[in-house]
Protein backbone atom coordinates (compact mmCIF):
# COMPACT_ATOMS: atom_id res chain seq x y z
CA UNK A 1 0.00 0.00 0.00
CA UNK A 2 3.11 1.98 0.70
CA UNK A 3 4.70 1.95 -2.69
CA UNK A 4 1.14 2.75 -4.37
CA UNK A 5 1.16 5.42 -2.56
CA UNK A 6 5.39 6.39 -3.93
CA UNK A 7 3.92 5.08 -7.22
CA UNK A 8 0.88 7.64 -7.42
CA UNK A 9 2.69 10.63 -6.20
CA UNK A 10 6.01 9.76 -8.34
CA UNK A 11 3.10 9.53 -11.45
CA UNK A 12 1.66 12.85 -9.85
CA UNK A 13 4.72 14.89 -9.71
CA UNK A 14 5.56 13.78 -13.27
CA UNK A 15 2.78 15.09 -14.52
CA UNK A 16 2.70 18.23 -12.42
CA UNK A 17 5.83 19.22 -13.83
CA UNK A 18 5.03 18.47 -17.68
CA UNK A 19 1.86 20.83 -17.09
CA UNK A 20 4.17 23.45 -15.46
CA UNK A 21 7.07 23.13 -17.10
CA UNK A 22 6.62 25.28 -20.40
CA UNK A 23 5.21 28.00 -17.80
CA UNK A 24 8.42 27.60 -15.73
CA UNK A 25 10.44 27.55 -18.39
CA UNK A 26 11.78 31.08 -17.81
CA UNK A 27 12.30 29.71 -14.41
CA UNK A 28 13.68 26.04 -13.79
CA UNK A 29 15.15 26.24 -10.00
CA UNK A 30 10.87 27.01 -9.65
CA UNK A 31 9.98 23.47 -10.83
CA UNK A 32 13.35 21.95 -9.44
CA UNK A 33 11.87 23.54 -5.53
CA UNK A 34 8.39 22.06 -6.30
CA UNK A 35 9.97 18.83 -6.75
CA UNK A 36 12.22 18.43 -3.46
CA UNK A 37 9.19 19.95 -1.80
CA UNK A 38 7.52 16.60 -3.07
CA UNK A 39 10.08 14.44 -1.88
CA UNK A 40 10.56 16.21 1.41
CA UNK A 41 6.93 15.22 2.08
CA UNK A 42 7.74 11.84 0.89
CA UNK A 43 10.31 11.66 3.10
CA UNK A 44 7.55 11.96 5.72
CA UNK A 45 5.72 9.50 5.28
CA UNK A 46 5.77 6.66 7.52
CA UNK A 47 9.23 4.28 6.35
CA UNK A 48 8.11 0.74 7.80
CA UNK A 49 5.10 -0.73 6.01
CA UNK A 50 4.15 -2.76 8.74
CA UNK A 51 3.01 0.47 10.87
CA UNK A 52 0.49 1.96 7.68
CA UNK A 53 -2.47 2.36 8.95
CA UNK A 54 -4.59 1.84 5.82
CA UNK A 55 -7.36 4.65 5.79
CA UNK A 56 -11.09 3.59 6.41
CA UNK A 57 -12.10 5.20 3.48
CA UNK A 58 -10.12 3.36 0.95
CA UNK A 59 -10.96 -0.65 2.12
CA UNK A 60 -12.69 -2.48 -0.08
CA UNK A 61 -16.34 -4.48 0.66
CA UNK A 62 -16.72 -7.33 -1.38
CA UNK A 63 -20.71 -7.56 -1.91
CA UNK A 64 -21.54 -11.62 -1.35
CA UNK A 65 -23.02 -13.18 -4.16
CA UNK A 66 -26.45 -15.31 -3.15
CA UNK A 67 -25.81 -18.34 -2.83
CA UNK A 68 -26.18 -20.69 -5.23
CA UNK A 69 -28.72 -23.70 -5.36
CA UNK A 70 -29.83 -26.57 -7.44
CA UNK A 71 -33.23 -27.10 -8.79
CA UNK A 72 -35.53 -30.32 -8.58
CA UNK A 73 -38.93 -30.30 -10.18
CA UNK A 74 -41.39 -33.06 -9.34
CA UNK A 75 -42.23 -35.16 -12.44
CA UNK A 76 -45.95 -35.73 -10.12
CA UNK A 77 -47.16 -32.49 -9.33
CA UNK A 78 -44.42 -30.14 -11.06
CA UNK A 79 -42.92 -27.98 -7.75
CA UNK A 80 -39.57 -26.54 -7.51
CA UNK A 81 -37.54 -27.79 -4.83
CA UNK A 82 -34.32 -25.80 -3.99
CA UNK A 83 -31.06 -28.05 -3.09
CA UNK A 84 -27.73 -26.75 -1.96
CA UNK A 85 -24.96 -27.33 -5.19
CA UNK A 86 -23.60 -30.14 -3.16
CA UNK A 87 -26.62 -32.28 -4.07
CA UNK A 88 -26.68 -31.66 -8.08
CA UNK A 89 -24.53 -34.81 -8.85
CA UNK A 90 -27.77 -36.58 -6.71
CA UNK A 91 -29.96 -34.61 -8.69
CA UNK A 92 -28.12 -35.38 -11.91
CA UNK A 93 -28.40 -38.49 -11.92
CA UNK A 94 -32.26 -38.95 -11.44
CA UNK A 95 -33.02 -38.99 -15.40
CA UNK A 96 -30.55 -42.06 -15.41
CA UNK A 97 -32.66 -43.95 -13.11
CA UNK A 98 -35.80 -43.01 -14.85
CA UNK A 99 -34.31 -44.05 -18.39
CA UNK A 100 -33.47 -47.54 -16.78
CA UNK A 101 -36.48 -48.31 -15.18
CA UNK A 102 -38.18 -47.84 -19.15
CA UNK A 103 -36.86 -50.45 -20.11
CA UNK A 104 -39.02 -52.99 -17.97
CA UNK A 105 -41.53 -53.57 -19.66
CA UNK A 106 -42.91 -57.07 -18.44
CA UNK A 107 -43.43 -56.03 -14.96
CA UNK A 108 -45.06 -53.08 -13.12
CA UNK A 109 -42.27 -51.32 -11.58
CA UNK A 110 -42.03 -47.20 -10.85
CA UNK A 111 -39.45 -44.60 -10.05
CA UNK A 112 -40.81 -43.24 -6.78
CA UNK A 113 -38.87 -39.85 -6.23
CA UNK A 114 -41.57 -38.12 -4.01
CA UNK A 115 -39.02 -37.93 -0.96
CA UNK A 116 -37.23 -35.02 -3.64
CA UNK A 117 -39.81 -32.94 -3.75
CA UNK A 118 -40.83 -30.94 -0.66
CA UNK A 119 -44.98 -30.67 -2.20
CA UNK A 120 -45.22 -34.61 -1.87
CA UNK A 121 -43.03 -35.35 0.75
CA UNK A 122 -43.26 -32.19 3.24
CA UNK A 123 -42.43 -34.25 6.68
CA UNK A 124 -39.39 -36.85 4.98
CA UNK A 125 -36.57 -37.41 6.86
CA UNK A 126 -34.66 -39.18 3.89
CA UNK A 127 -34.01 -38.04 0.68
CA UNK A 128 -34.03 -41.48 -1.31
CA UNK A 129 -35.10 -43.17 -4.42
CA UNK A 130 -37.43 -45.96 -3.99
CA UNK A 131 -39.19 -48.52 -6.37
CA UNK A 132 -42.68 -49.43 -6.24
CA UNK A 133 -43.04 -52.84 -8.04
CA UNK A 134 -45.48 -55.46 -8.67
CA UNK A 135 -44.41 -58.81 -8.97
CA UNK A 136 -47.72 -59.24 -11.44
CA UNK A 137 -50.50 -58.03 -12.42
CA UNK A 138 -53.03 -58.99 -9.37
CA UNK A 139 -49.92 -58.11 -6.49
CA UNK A 140 -50.54 -55.16 -3.96
CA UNK A 141 -47.30 -52.47 -5.22
CA UNK A 142 -44.58 -52.97 -2.97
CA UNK A 143 -42.17 -50.05 -2.52
CA UNK A 144 -37.94 -50.28 -1.10
CA UNK A 145 -35.99 -47.52 -0.85
CA UNK A 146 -32.50 -46.30 -1.05
CA UNK A 147 -32.82 -48.18 -4.10
CA UNK A 148 -29.52 -48.35 -6.73
CA UNK A 149 -29.11 -49.10 -10.25
CA UNK A 150 -28.48 -52.23 -9.52
CA UNK A 151 -31.34 -52.91 -8.31
CA UNK A 152 -33.45 -51.41 -11.77
CA UNK A 153 -30.92 -53.97 -13.49
CA UNK A 154 -31.85 -57.14 -11.31
CA UNK A 155 -36.14 -56.15 -11.93
CA UNK A 156 -34.93 -55.92 -15.41
CA UNK A 157 -33.18 -59.50 -15.95
CA UNK A 158 -35.40 -61.16 -13.63
CA UNK A 159 -38.43 -59.76 -15.91
CA UNK A 160 -37.01 -60.68 -19.27
CA UNK A 161 -36.18 -64.20 -17.69
CA UNK A 162 -32.13 -63.33 -18.39
CA UNK A 163 -30.45 -65.95 -16.10
CA UNK A 164 -27.03 -63.37 -15.62
CA UNK A 165 -26.70 -60.40 -14.05
CA UNK A 166 -24.57 -57.51 -15.94
CA UNK A 167 -23.05 -56.13 -12.76
CA UNK A 168 -20.55 -53.70 -15.31
CA UNK A 169 -17.62 -55.98 -14.40
CA UNK A 170 -18.57 -59.41 -14.92
CA UNK A 171 -21.87 -61.61 -15.23
CA UNK A 172 -22.78 -63.44 -12.17
CA UNK A 173 -25.82 -65.64 -12.22
CA UNK A 174 -28.98 -64.24 -10.81
CA UNK A 175 -29.86 -66.72 -8.63
CA UNK A 176 -27.16 -65.43 -6.34
CA UNK A 177 -29.52 -62.30 -6.25
CA UNK A 178 -32.69 -64.60 -5.55
CA UNK A 179 -32.94 -62.73 -2.09
CA UNK A 180 -32.69 -59.11 -2.96
CA UNK A 181 -34.94 -59.74 -5.53
CA UNK A 182 -37.43 -60.81 -3.15
CA UNK A 183 -36.88 -57.66 -1.17
CA UNK A 184 -38.00 -55.38 -4.33
CA UNK A 185 -40.67 -57.43 -5.72
CA UNK A 186 -42.47 -58.34 -2.53
CA UNK A 187 -42.65 -62.07 -2.76
CA UNK A 188 -40.90 -65.05 -2.84
CA UNK A 189 -39.21 -66.27 -6.17
CA UNK A 190 -37.12 -69.30 -7.42
CA UNK A 191 -34.69 -68.80 -9.67
CA UNK A 192 -33.16 -71.39 -11.56
CA UNK A 193 -29.55 -71.91 -11.06
CA UNK A 194 -28.72 -73.49 -14.73
CA UNK A 195 -28.17 -71.79 -17.97
CA UNK A 196 -30.45 -72.30 -20.30
ZN1 LIG B 1 -44.08 -33.30 -6.00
Amino acid sequence: MWYNLIFILVIFIAVFVGFTGYTLAKDNNSALDQLSEYVNKLEQLPQNPNTWQEPVGAMCYKVAAPPERAEYICPTCGEMTLYPTYASGTLDSIPSYRNLVKKIKKIYVKLDESQFCDKCSPNTKTRDLCLIVKASKDSNPHKTCDITKDDIMLLYEYSEGIKEHDNYYEKVPLANYEARLEELLGVKIKIDKDKK
